[in-house]
């Protein structure tokens, strides 16, 4: 399995994002993610036996982190060099408004499954985002969307796993709050 730590959204953000995705397709095509899909990445850590997860998911039951407010404020995109789709690529929902406090949680997240014998397998540097659209072409220039706070008191250790050609993500553990 693999493994990350994530935000996940609460019903109500949950919904405004998956309207987002919605006028996100209707504008660069693709596909959206299912709404129950929807998270921000706080740090990714690869593959993992089970008492890896184990261990990690108990020491991450331990830990609280600090609450905050994450706006997102902007439409982005990664154009997917190489890829089979001419219109390859993902379309994301960021903000740089509350992505300092993001950050931090990146750091004291890898640091804890440092601990656990994981590290995080993400080059270069970290960019909070929520993966809207696959697929997609780029977004019209100029689209500012509607801002959304996303207000957060606990992180996620999920486990991702692929199951007859069906991809899933399960929740191993929560922070304490
Ligand atoms: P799939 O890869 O099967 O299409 P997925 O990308 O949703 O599905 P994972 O690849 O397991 O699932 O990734 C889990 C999360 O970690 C996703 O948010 C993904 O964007 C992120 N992620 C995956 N690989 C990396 C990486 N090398 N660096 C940073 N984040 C990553
Ligand atoms: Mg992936």
């Amino acid at each position: 399995m693999r493994l990350f730590f994530a935000l996940w959204p609460g019903p109500a953000l949950r919904e405004q994002l998956a309207a987002l995705g919605r006028e996100a397709r209707h504008r660069c095509g693709g596909r959206a993610t299912p709404p129950d899909k929807l998270h921000l990445t706080l740090a990714f850590l690869g593959e993992a036996s089970a008492p890896q997860a184990d261990a990690l998911a108990a020491s991450t039951r331990e830990r609280a982190i600090a609450p905050g407010t994450w706006t997102l404020s902007r439409i982005g995109h990664f154009p997917r060099a190489g890829g089979h789709f001419p219109r390859a690529g993902v379309v994301w929902a960021g903000g740089d408004a509350g992505a300092e406090a993001l950050a931090t949680l990146h750091d004291r997240l890898a640091a804890l499954a440092d601990d656990a014998g994981l590290g995080v397998r993400s080059p270069g540097a970290f960019t909070p985002h929520v993966t809207l659209l696959r697929r997609a072409g780029a977004p019209p220039e100029g689209w500012r969307p509607t801002p959304l706070d996303w207000h957060y008191r606990a992180a996620a250790l999920v486990a991702s796993t692929s199951r007859h050609g069906t991809h899933e993500y399960v929740t191993l553990a929560r922070t304490r709050h």
